[in-house]
């Protein structure tokens, strides 16, 4: 069976070492699986908690509950290191929504334009 591995086998080798070498590479891996705009469940309880925390002001008033404009929500990249709605949800119904995933450089343009002249907190993207 060794007989029959091509010669690229062992070439590949040192690129797949390389890139599960390391937390950096893991938590890369962790980011584009992870990475979207989040959505208030029907869990919430209008308590409104969320809304003032929001660095973009995504967050509003809906009927019946509270809602995320997934235009605005950055996922807290370019301001926090996690999601700041999430943190202070008593019932946590603050959550990634699927339908809306983003690379980290798609949720940092987003950042960007929404804080025209403004620089991305360091360490938050
Ligand atoms: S994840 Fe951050 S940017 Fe998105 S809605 Fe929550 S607080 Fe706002
Ligand atoms: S903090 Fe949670 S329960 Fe309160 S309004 Fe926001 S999503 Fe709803």
């Amino acid at each position: 069976m060794r007989s029959s591995s091509p010669d690229t086998t062992i070439d590949q080798r040192p690129a797949r070492a390389e890139a599960t070498d390391g937390s950096h590479r893991a938590l890369q891996h962790q980011i584009a699986e992870e990475e979207m705009a989040y959505k208030i469940t029907e869990d919430c309880i209008s308590c409104g908690a969320c809304e003032p925390e929001c660095p973009n002001e995504a967050i509003s008033m809906g009927e019946p509950i509270y809602v995320i404009d997934p235009s605005r929500c950055t996922q807290c990249v370019g301001s926090f290191t996690s999601s700041r709605c999430a943190e202070v949800c008593p019932v946590d119904a603050c959550v990634p929504d699927p339908e809306h995933q983003e690379s980290n450089e798609q949720l940092l343009k987003k950042w960007r334009g929404l804080h025209p002249g403004e620089e991305p907190t360091p360490g938050t993207f």
